[in-house]
Parts: structure tokens; C-alpha cells; sequence
């Protein structure tokens, strides 16, 4: 490997050439090149604390260096936090749909971001009393509102599955039938698993499935909101700050799991009682300081750690750029909405959030792909690979064509590959087409034996699908969704011949003509009369279409229910390239996944896939580019000093005359004399792990996970420990916010947090 070439991994150490040795580092050691020298990256007077690379199944607690971790500062034994078969102290940590949460409380307490919450905020909001813009606390349990469609996933059990999967899987089968082998196993451990009474069983992926995990979880339906600052501090800084450092946002929510006097999950209801946990944290309000050991726990999305030179070209070039096109075009549209008509605002508020999110995410990982030129570090560590596989006949056997028949099949499958991209997310786009799918695919699937049935159609899915289609009804406003179905339409009107929807076209085809007619006018027609002849915008109707049978679905006039079985062939025949693909994969993957392993040696984890993850990092800035370096906490005094009074800086007035007069209660950092807001480590995070509990050394929460920097977006290709910063939320302007601003003592009371006597404004 040339020099170029060392000092680029030296700068962005993916996790494979980590494993080698590349930029590795190690405590109070500055990084250096693989031929010894110093790297030019960063600041000589900071020195690179260890990394905080890996993102561990829990399971992997047991073989991880606890007396290395001792010396980094950690204070509790690691089979304290997990062992496998009895539990431990992360069972207080949980799964949030899509990020993570914690309890911090004997009586269900639950802390998560703002952001994860928002939708359920944005769902109990109305214009005379909206909750995003107000902030919420309830001042008894009785004010509690229903978190609408939040629910927490409390993880009990792993098992090693992948035998059982595998088993008696023929080595001739096609894709498509491996696949449907896969499931069959997966659904029947599910069922096995799911006897135990209230128990929810997943059958988790790894890496395509070199793995297969079984996860046992309970499941709490009924959550509740407890209290949450208004959005102007959940999300200061709006889409300026956000992936952004340095960052001032008090991305915080409380909320409480209830079940029923029995003590089982129960969708919500009056007599509900909160949840006892097994476990929660302790909250410290002491925080945490500078090179301090910190551990995430959480349910990290997905990563592609372990991904080709070829799929990352893929995503540089071709999948970020759909996603931000598309998702530019998408926030003009609901913006717009939202100045015309306000009362679209509130019901689209999480969703335009969620877009803004993602943009900004897509830009940052085109940047972040292109700065570590990682398309040509990909070309260079598989040239190693090369020489190390033909160096040794068995392995030349074994291993030989694995990488360039992966990639072969990849390119193969990239055809068709827009119009499986806009198929994807026209379903959720329009939300009312995408409550057609789900109803008839519904009806459709009832029609077999439970056990043939697609996962996620299963009896054990009713509950889930029938409360997603009510919930959404808050979270609806028919203007916006049909200007976001011409979106669609119109995109949908670029695909070449051999790609497009045919019921779209036919839809569309002008009957006198008889030629695809997709102008504005033509467009918009259309839309009218489909949304016209739909009762699915109403939340009772969808509860009875989604009891009907799919001879009733097919005799209904419900013209976006007719429009959904016209699609159905086509949707059909996506939902199965998207199941041979999982089958190909599963057969490409996991071997040339092995072949690295092997030259790589023992530090491998798993590409984070949801399964819940620990990792161990330090408290510790960055340099974001040449001569500047970043210091790792955030103060109040700097959230003020932000504040322009207007959006995306315009925190409430009672905050402001608060850090004005220093009235920072007990939780002043003394070295700063200033109350910290937000910190930064070199913890290996992703999507997901948005709401992770972090704790201290001795296993106390001192924050909570919400963002990475924006030069580690790209940080899901490879951790890079020059780089790799994920930011968090310092438990102690929670504790000051609950405190000083609300007059929550009750709370902190109930955490166990000594508060001092109420002072500052109430809500
Ligand atoms: N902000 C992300 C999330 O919402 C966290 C991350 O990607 O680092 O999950």
C-alpha cells in the first residue's frame, strides 16, 4: 500500500483495516501510520483517545477485555450489564420503533429524544393547544397523555438460532426459495417462542444471515407522554444544527410505560397501572467529564460496515442522490401546504422533520463518502484481500470467487432498481394508498394457512397493523397526501418503458386518445376522482375495510382500494425481487463475510441490524477539518447566546431570563460554572440510537444519545476514530429543565434525583 494510501486509512479507519492494525490507537497515544509515524489529521497537543469502535451484541459482553475496559474507568463487572440466560443492568434499556429509550424509574419512567417522541407530541397536539410549540408536563400520573402508537420493546433473551435456520436448507435451491425456507424456520421459532405468555419474538439477520438471532422481548402498548420541552428547545437549532456541532438542542422527552392490574402489556387504558421494570437506570446528576469512559446501549439501525467497493459506488452515486432529490421535492411540497392551509401543519409536522432529517443525513453521507474517498480505499483493501485469498491454495478454493460473484449479482439486481426505489416510497408517501396496501395485502394473505402467510401478515400481526392504520389518522391531512401522490405520479412518469407501473398508466391513459396522458392537468384530474372515491381517509372506514375479506375488497368501489388491487401484481412482483434479493444475499454474504473474518482476525462485530448493541467510548472532541478542534460540552450561556428570537433560535423567553440570572439550581458543572447541555464521544453509533441511555463508568445515566457530526455521517461504511463523534444530551440540563423552568419536582423526586427547592418560572 502506498503512503497516500496509509495516511487516508489512518485518517477514516473502517472497522476491517482497524483490525489490522491500521489507524488504531490506543489511551493517551497519538495515532500513527502503519509504518510508525505520527498522522497529520489532528491537533499534535490532543491526544486520540481509545476508540470507541463496535457496536456489540450484548451476548458478545462475555468475551470483551473487562480489565482493558477497568483501566478506561468502567466500575461494574461486565456480566453486571448482560449475561446471557439471566439478564443484567441493559435490560433497562429498550427499543423505541426505530430508536431507543430507558427506564429511570421503579414505576415505569421512560427517557427517550424529543424527537422520537415527536410524533406522539404531534399527535395529542391540536392548534389551541399545540404541544410542539408548548412544551408538556403532566403534574400527575392522571395528566398522562397516550403516547398513540408508541410502543417499548423490553429485550429478555438471546439465543444462537442460526443452526435451526439453516438446517436442512438444499444447496440447490433458487433465491427466492431459499428465502422462503429462511422464513419458514424464522416463523416457526417465532411461534415456538411466542408461546410463553406475553412474550414478542423477532429472529434477527446478521449480516445477511452469517447469523441468526432469536430475541425475546416484552412488548409495552400502553405509553404514555410525561413531559417534553416545547420543540424550539427539543429541537434548537432546527435544521441548521441539526447533524451539526457544536449544538445546544435539549433533545429530551419522559414518558411512562403502563400494562393492566395483572401486570401484562395492554393497549391503552384507564385502569392501567404503570409498568414495574426489572431494571432502570440511575440517573447521576453529577454528568460526566472530559475523557471519561462512557457506554451506549441501544438498538442501532443498520450499518454496511462489511460493504463492497461496488456498493458503496452504488450509494455514492446513485442511492443518496435519489433520496435527496426526492426528499427536497417532498419538503417543498408539504411546506408549501403548511403556508397555505395552517391546519396541515400540525398533522405533517413529524413528517417533515423526518424528511428535513433525512436530506440532511444524504447530503452528509455524499460529503462524508467523497472526503475519505472511500470508493478507492474499498478498490485497495480488496486488492489485499486478493493477494491474501490466491496466497494459500485451500483458501483460493474456498474463498476464490466469493467477492467477484457477490458483486456480479449485485450489479445484475441494480436494473429496475429506480423503479423499485419509487415503489418503495410511494406506499409512503401516499398515505392513504398505503392504507389500500396494507388492507388488501391483508385480506389477501388471510386467505392462506397462518404459517404460509408473508411475515408482518401473520395473526400475531393484526393488533400492530389495525392500530398503525387507526393512529395514523392524526398524522393525516388529505391535501398534503395528494400533493404528494402527483409527486410520485409525476416521478413515476420518468421510468423507461420496460419499468413502469402499468396500472399507473392505465390509470392515467386518456380514454379517447388512448396514449398515457401525465400533464399537470391530466395529473391532477386523476388524483381528484381517486381521493373523491375513497372513504380511507376515515379512520372507522379503515377499520371496517381492513375487516373485509378479499372478495368484498374486490366487489368494493372504494376507488384507492381498486387502485391497490390494480397495482397488486406489480407490487407483488417488487415485494418478491425484494425477497429473492434477502435470498441471494444470503447465500453471497455470509462467505465472503468468513474470508474476511479470517484474514482479519478477532475484532469483528456484526453490522448493527436493530438488535440491541452496547459500545464503550470516551468523552472527547474532534477536529472536524484543518486548525480547528472542537471541545466536547455545549453550555446554557452558549444556547443563549444562539438565540436570535427567531426560529430556529428562538428559545423560550423564561429559559432565557433563567440563564440570565444564572439560575442554573444544583447542576452547574464547576469547571465551567455553566450548566452543560450537550457533549460529544467517540462512540460507534447510528440511526436508532437516537434516544440510547449513556452511562457513566459506574453504570448511571449521564445523557442521552441524539445525533452524530456531520463528518461521521458516512460513519455507517467505517468508523474512523479521527471523526467518528456521536452527540448527546448532558443529563444535567434535563435535570435543570425539569427543575428550574417546570417545577417538576415530582419527577426528579421519582428518579431519585435530590432536587432543590423549586425556584425560577412554572409552566
Ligand atoms: N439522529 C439519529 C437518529 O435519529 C442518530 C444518528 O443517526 O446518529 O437515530
Amino acid at each position: 500500500m502506498n503512503t497516500l494510501a496509509m495516511r487516508r486509512l489512518a485518517c477514516f479507519g473502517l472497522a476491517l483495516v482497524l483490525a489490522q492494525g491500521g489507524c488504531k490507537t490506543k489511551s493517551g497515544h497519538e495515532p500513527v501510520h502503519m509504518d510508525g509515524k505520527k498522522t497529520s489529521c489532528r491537533p499534535e497537543a490532543e491526544p486520540l483517545s481509545p476508540s470507541g469502535e463496535g457496536m456489540w451484541p450484548w451476548t458478545a459482553l462475555e468475551q470483551m477485555d473487562e480489565r482493558g475496559l477497568f483501566a478506561r474507568g468502567l466500575k461494574l463487572r461486565l456480566a453486571e450489564i448482560w449475561t446471557p440466560g439471566e439478564g443484567g443492568l441493559a435490560r433497562a434499556a429498550v427499543g423505541l420503533r426505530g430508536c431507543s429509550a430507558s427506564f429511570v424509574s421503579e414505576d415505569g419512567l421512560l427517557i427517550t429524544n424529543h424527537h422520537c417522541a415527536h410524533r406522539a407530541i404531534q399527535r395529542n397536539s391540536t392548534p389551541e393547544r399545540n404541544l410542539l410549540e408548548q412544551g408538556f408536563l403532566a403534574r400527575s400520573r392522571a395528566e398522562e397523555l397516550d403516547g398513540h402508537g408508541l410502543k417499548v420493546l423490553v429485550f429478555q433473551k438471546h439465543s444462537d438460532v442460526t443452526d435451526r435456520v439453516l438446517e436442512g436448507m438444499a444447496g440447490d435451491l433458487s433465491d427466492l426459495e431459499r428465502i422462503r425456507h429462511i422464513e419458514k424456520r424464522e416463523k416457526e421459532i417465532v411461534k415456538e417462542c411466542e408461546a410463553k405468555p406475553d412474550t414478542r419474538c423477532e429472529v434477527s439477520r446478521e449480516n445477511d444471515g452469517l447469523r441468526y438471532v432469536l430475541l425475546e422481548k416484552l412488548e409495552l402498548r400502553d405509553v404514555r407522554l410525561v413531559a417534553a420541552p416545547p420543540e424550539s428547545l427539543g429541537s434548537y437549532g432546527g435544521e441548521v444544527d441539526n447533524w451539526r456541532w457544536p449544538r445546544h438542542s435539549m433533545d429530551f422527552t419522559l414518558l411512562r410505560a403502563y400494562v393492566d392490574r395483572e401486570g401484562k402489556p395492554a393497549e391503552y387504558g384507564p385502569d392501567n397501572v404503570p409498568y414495574h421494570p426489572a431494571e432502570h437506570f440511575q440517573v447521576c446528576a453529577d454528568g460526566i467529564s472530559q475523557d471519561d469512559l462512557v457506554m451506549l446501549l441501544g438498538t442501532p439501525y443498520h450499518t454496511a460496515r462489511y460493504s463492497t467497493a461496488f456498493e458503496v459506488r452504488q450509494a455514492l452515486e446513485w442511492y443518496y442522490p435519489m433520496r435527496v432529490s426526492l426528499f427536497s421535492e417532498w419538503i417543498r411540497i408539504l411546506e408549501a401546504t403548511c403556508q397555505e392551509i395552517p391546519e396541515s401543519c400540525i398533522p405533517t409536522a413529524s413528517r417533515v422533520r423526518g424528511l428535513n432529517n433525512g436530506l440532511t443525513n444524504a447530503e452528509g453521507m455524499i460529503a462524508g463518502l467523497e472526503r475519505a474517498n472511500l470508493v478507492s480505499r474499498k478498490d485497495g483493501e480488496h486488492k489485499e484481500w486478493v493477494d491474501w485469498v490466491h496466497a494459500d491454495p485451500k483458501r483460493s478454493e474456498r474463498w476464490g470467487k466469493t467477492h467477484d460473484e457477490l458483486v456480479r449479482y449485485l450489479d445484475e439486481r441494480t436494473k429496475g432498481r429506480d423503479r423499485d426505489f419509487l415503489t418503495r416510497y410511494l406506499l409512503r408517501g401516499s398515505q392513504v394508498l398505503g392504507f389500500a396496501r396494507t388492507i388488501t395485502k391483508w385480506a389477501s394473505e388471510r386467505r392462506k394457512p397462518d404459517e404460509e402467510r408473508e411475515p408482518g401478515f401473520q395473526e400475531r400481526d393484526r393488533e400492530n397493523l389495525l392500530s398503525d392504520l387507526k393512529q395514523a389518522q392524526r398524522s393525516l391531512h388529505i391535501t398534503a397526501d395528494k400533493r404528494t401522490l402527483v409527486l410520485f405520479l409525476t416521478r413515476l412518469d420518468t421510468l423507461p418503458a420496460d419499468e413502469r407501473l402499468q396500472a399507473i398508466d392505465e390509470a392515467l391513459r386518456d380514454p379517447v386518445t388512448l396514449e398515457t396522458d401525465f400533464s399537470p392537468a391530466s395529473v391532477q384530474r386523476y388524483v381528484k376522482t381517486l381521493y373523491a372515491g375513497t372513504t380511507l381517509g376515515d379512520e372507522a372506514s379503515r377499520e371496517a375495510l381492513f375487516n373485509s375479506s378479499f372478495a368484498e375488497l374486490e366487489a368494493s368501489e372504494d376507488t384507492m382500494i381498486q387502485l391497490a388491487l390494480a397495482l397488486k401484481p406489480a407490487l407483488d412482483a417488487w415485494n418478491d425481487r425484494k425477497k429473492e434479493r434477502e435470498g441471494g444475499l444470503a447465500r453471497l454474504r455470509p462467505p465472503y463475510l468468513e474470508s474476511l473474518i479470517e484474514m482479519r482476525g478477532a475484532r469483528f462485530y456484526p453490522d448493527a441490524n436493530a438488535s440491541p448493541r452496547i459500545a464503550f467510548a470516551t468523552v472527547t472532541g474532534y477536529s472536524p477539518r484543518d486548525g480547528v478542534w472542537h471541545t466536547p460540552f455545549t453550555t446554557l450561556t452558549g444556547l443563549a447566546d444562539k438565540a436570535t428570537g427567531e426560529e430556529p433560535f428562538d428559545p423560550p423567553r423564561e429559559v432565557l431570563d433563567a440563564i440570565k440570572a444564572r439560575n442554573f439550581g444544583t447542576y452547574a458543572d464547576e469547571k465551567r460554572d455553566d450548566v452543560p447541555v450537550c457533549f460529544l464521544s467517540n462512540s460507534d453509533t447510528t440511526g436508532g440510537n437516537s434516544g440510547s441511555p449513556v452511562l457513566d463508568g459506574h453504570g448511571r445515566l449521564v445523557g442521552l444519545n441524539f445525533d452524530r457530526v456531520y463528518e461521521n455521517i458516512a460513519g455507517d461504511f467505517g468508523y474512523n476514530p479521527e471523526l467518528s463523534r456521536n452527540v448527546m444530551v448532558d443529563v444535567r440540563v434535563v435535570l435543570w429543565y425539569l427543575e428550574v423552568i417546570l417545577g417538576a419536582g415530582h419527577l426528579l423526586q421519582e428518579m431519585h434525583v435530590s432536587a432543590a427547592p423549586p425556584s425560577g418560572a412554572s409552566h
